[in-house]
């Protein structure tokens, strides 16, 4: 259920609404918009009594969500989520395109500062790099651990890069959140319904992979277990799925682009590294990406890939990044979009 407030509603309206459906016993999300305040309610197992709600002063309506996910939809909220970062001009979501750029693996200090460098330099705002590893094999490099936890908020310092890395596990989850500004959930963990529920009890923006075989219905559900839980600012991320196409890793399902903006108003990364394995289907895929409508995109970058400890193959070269950015560039005012370069730090206030 959906609660509308009217337009002129006033904050003590809404408190009370809200105060109003906890007494229930459901649990109540004000979703601010631009026209006017919309109340999720959520722990219900079936219909709400209306009456009630709607008779509360500042309520316009109150109305059914069909759909299973109630918080990810456009029903609930009509515009884009945009995700800032406090004290920078970076965003995820809205008009400016987002550019996350960086390793698979956190490698070493200098590997990581050398491609941290580079990708600052052709204008990316957010870095990426594993410190927690999912391998298929117990055998492969399982990432640096807190090591490269540091190592990327050395990065930010310098670079003013925000950071994205990969929590693994709840043990994992806790030091991510400590050091990082986006906590990412890999695609192997998209069901892992525990681990999302404790990313949702956190205040840190949450960037969930699809799933390797899920459905837009099941992606959307993961988001909105996150959201469930208080923490509305996460990031949807398209990384390929299962087929039986074998040309590729996996088959980049850029169709869900436009499927998943229609329906939710959280922001849509694509990842065409993962999404195809191969260098040489990396800038093709992301010009497609912007083309179709995503809010930006998740590609991995390195120096020296052919030594790389994990998914050489498919990280791009710094020169191809350089290259991959003008291409977005010139792409985004096509799709009304725009690319901003680098991330602006405000200045301390005293
Ligand atoms: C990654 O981003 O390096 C990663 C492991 O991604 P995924 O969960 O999509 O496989
Ligand atoms: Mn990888």
């Amino acid at each position: 259920m959906l609660v509308v407030m009217k337009s002129q509603a006033t904050p003590e309206q809404i408190q009370a609404v809200c105060d109003h459906i906890e007494l229930l016993g459901f649990r109540a999300h004000p979703l601010p918009g631009a026209q006017r305040t919309a109340i999720g309610i959520t722990g219900n197992k079936g219909e709400v009594d209306r009456g009630n709600l709607e008779s509360l002063p500042g309520v316009f309506e109150v109305i059914r969500v069909s759909k299973a996910y109630k918080l990810a939809s456009r029903d609930v909220k009509e515009e884009d989520t945009v995700i800032r970062f406090a004290g920078t001009d970076a965003t995820i979501g809205g008009p400016d395109l987002a550019v996350v750029a960086g390793p698979c693996s956190i490698e070493s200090r200098e590997q990581a500062f050398a491609i941290a460098g580079q990708v600052a330099a052709a204008g990316a705002q957010f870095f990426r790099g594993g410190a927690y590893k999912p391998r298929t094999s117990p055998y492969a490099f399982q990432g640096l651990g807190l090591d490269a936890l540091k190592i990327m908020a050395e990065i930010r310092d310098r670079f003013g890069l925000r950071i994205i890395t990969e929590a693994l596990d709840s043990e994992t989850l806790e030091l991510v959140a400590e050091w990082a500004d986006v906590i990412q959930i890999g695609a192997r963990n998209m069901q892992n319904f525990s681990l999302l529920k404790k990313a949702g009890r956190l205040r840190k923006p949450v960037l969930v992979k699809r799933g390797l075989s899920a459905t837009l219905e099941e992606f959307l559900m993961a988001a909105e277990y996150v959201m469930s839980e208080g923490n509305y600012e996460v990031i949807l991320c398209e990384r390929g799925v299962r087929t039986f196409a074998d040309h590729a890793r996996n088959t980049l399902d850029l169709s869900i682009v436009p499927a998943l903006k229609k329906v939710s108003h959280l922001p849509l990364l694509i990842d065409p590294s993962h999404g195809t394995g191969r260098r040489d289907s990396v800038l093709p895929m992301a010009r497609a990406a912007i083309a179709a409508g995503a809010d930006g995109i998740m590609v991995e970058v390195h120096n020296h890939p052919e030594t790389a400890l994990s998914d050489g193959p498919q990280s791009i070269y710094p020169d191809q990044f350089a290259v991959m950015m003008n291409e977005i560039e010139q792409i985004a005012p096509i799709v009304q979009r725009r690319l901003i370069r680098g991330v602006r730090i405000a200045a301390a206030t005293a």
